[in-house]
């Protein structure tokens, strides 16, 4: 059986999620399709807006400060594109500001109460500590990671936390690191200090995995286990702040971090973690919790395959489930579908190909990689401000987020693309990955919607 809807959303990551809540707050019926899980689910949890220009080994002061700078000298970044007046050139870099600002407040709206609520604005940069001891410059962040007091903690003593059997996560290293990475004079605390709990979700302290710490501290004995165990190294190092692995829980993170510091009588805040990270299955549950909060229908599990496309328009989409292929009639399409861990782009021998509509790749400065290798994209070192130009390959778009064919023409005039599948900025060097996905859900969201009731050609 056929479904209708005014919007089909394809991918269910942040600008998935996002496009489709801005459409369902618009008052049309979304429907978005998230095949498995994408980067956002696997990323730290923090929400990085524009930390770095590539090449850079000194970040932006604050946020507004990287998107002026994106603005001046990358006149097609998707950010740029939320900068043009009347469909194009040139870029007015305050308008940038305003329509990430707003896309951000809104989202901290959304969020709000979630156990992802999100901490943190445009003006300031937050240096979230990760788990190797080392600082991470970032716009938002979770509330369980936001270290409260921070901004001074000379004269303070910070103990970290590590589990028995947990191998993701070395305490003791961390509290070096940490204190190593502090120049003298800069704001460094008095002391650092760990402790190792045997904390042991299966009876056993081998090759406990975050997800399942996290699991446990969902659960009265979990948490009350782990609040006894903690409690005497609290008293013997006493310490003000508490670092803990990002294993607050997934669904009472904010009530344990809450409930910690009351019973320890010290600040409590995890730390940023590896991928697959706790927080980041945290935050892809707070956003698909919004969306259907706001009437919107997620479908887990189904593909979109194919399509067809009558008179420049994409009117049907075939949907796969293990038990049934089915299609979705739209008024308008969002194609959010991520990029290589999504799997909206796909790199092999034979070239990059985007996986549903097929639309021509280009590269990060919008050339077309016409069956180029991945590996012609790949930079000698695996780790270096310029990182990978891979990461900037995606689907060329015009200033409504239509994606365009190799003729610059958008493809169909009710497509939009949003997220990581878009190409002409690299969010790996940039440290802009979250906010892209945002900022790009929330304008191609509003446009579909735009379109669908006629305010768009
Ligand atoms: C390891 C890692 C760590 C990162 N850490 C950070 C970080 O700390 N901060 C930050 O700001 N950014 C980070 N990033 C970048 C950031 O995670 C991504 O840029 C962002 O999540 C992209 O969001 P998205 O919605 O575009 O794509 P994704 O989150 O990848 O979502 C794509 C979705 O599309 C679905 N999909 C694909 N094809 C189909 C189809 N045909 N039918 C149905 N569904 C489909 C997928 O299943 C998935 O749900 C990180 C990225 C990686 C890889």
């Amino acid at each position: 059986m056929d479904i209708k809807a005014d919007l089909l959303v394809v991918g269910g990551g942040m600008a998935g999620l996002v496009a489709g809540m801005v459409g369902a707050e618009a008052g049309l019926k979304v429907v978005v399709l998230r095949k498995g899980q994408g980067a956002t689910a696997i990323s730290s949890g923090a929400v990085d807006i524009m930390s770095y220009l590539p090449g850079a080994n000194v970040p932006f002061a604050n946020a507004i400060e990287g998107l002026n700078a994106v603005s001046e000298i990358y006149p097609l970044h998707p950010y740029s594109v939320l900068g043009y007046s009347d469909g194009g050139l040139p870029v007015d870099p305050e308008r940038v500001v305003a329509r990430v600002s707003e896309a951000v407040d809104w989202i901290k709206g959304k969020l709000n109460g979630s156990p992802s609520a999100l901490v943190g604005d445009l003006g300031r940069t937050i240096q979230a500590v990760t788990l190797l001891g080392s600082s991470k410059p970032t716009s938002l962040v979770q509330g369980t990671m936001f270290v409260e007091g921070s901004d001074d903690w000379h004269d303070s003593i910070v103990l970290f936390v590590g589990f028995r059997g947990f191998p993701d996560c070395n305490s003791s290293i961390t509290a070096k690191n940490f204190l190593a990475s502090r120049l003298p004079g800069e704001n460094r605390p008095r002391r650092v200090a760990n402790c190792t709990l045997d904390v042991l979700p299966f009876g056993q302290p081998h090759n406990i995995y975050s997800f399942d710490i996290a699991r446990y501290m969902d659960r009265e004995e979990g948490f009350a286990e782990l609040a006894k165990t903690l409690k005497d190294h609290v008293r013997s190092t006493g310490a003000d702040f508490i670092a803990f692995p990002p294993v607050l829980g997934l669904r009472r993170a904010r009530a344990n971090k809450f409930e910690l510091e009351d019973k320890m009588g010290a600040k409590v805040f995890e730390l940023l973690a590896f991928p697959p990270s706790v927080p980041g299955l945290r935050l892809q549950n707070a956003l698909e919790s919004a969306l259907s909060t706001d009437g919107g229908r997620l479908l887990i599990g189904h593909e979109a395959v194919s399509f067809e496309k009558k008179e420049g328009h994409i009117d049907s989409v075939a949907v796969k489930t293990p038990q049934r292929t089915f299609n979705i009639i739209p008024a308008a399409v969002v194609l959010a579908s991520g990029k290589f861990i999504g799997g909206g782009i796909k790199g092999d021998e034979s070239g990059f190909v985007e996986t549903l509509v097929k639309l021509p790749v280009v590269d990060v400065e919008s050339y077309q990689t016409a069956g180029a290798r991945p590996q012609r994209y790949t930079n000698i070192l695996a780790l270096s401000p310029e990182g990978h130009s891979l990461f900037g390959v995606g689907v060329a778009f015009d200033s409504m987020f239509r994606p365009t064919g190799t003729d610059g023409q958008p493809v169909a005039d009710n497509v939009f693309a949003a997220g990581s599948i878009l190409s002409r900025y690299n969010y790996s060097a940039e440290k802009s990955g979250l906010g892209v996905a945002l900022a790009t859900g929330y304008a191609a969201g509003a446009n579909a919607a735009d379109y669908v009731k006629g305010a768009l050609p």
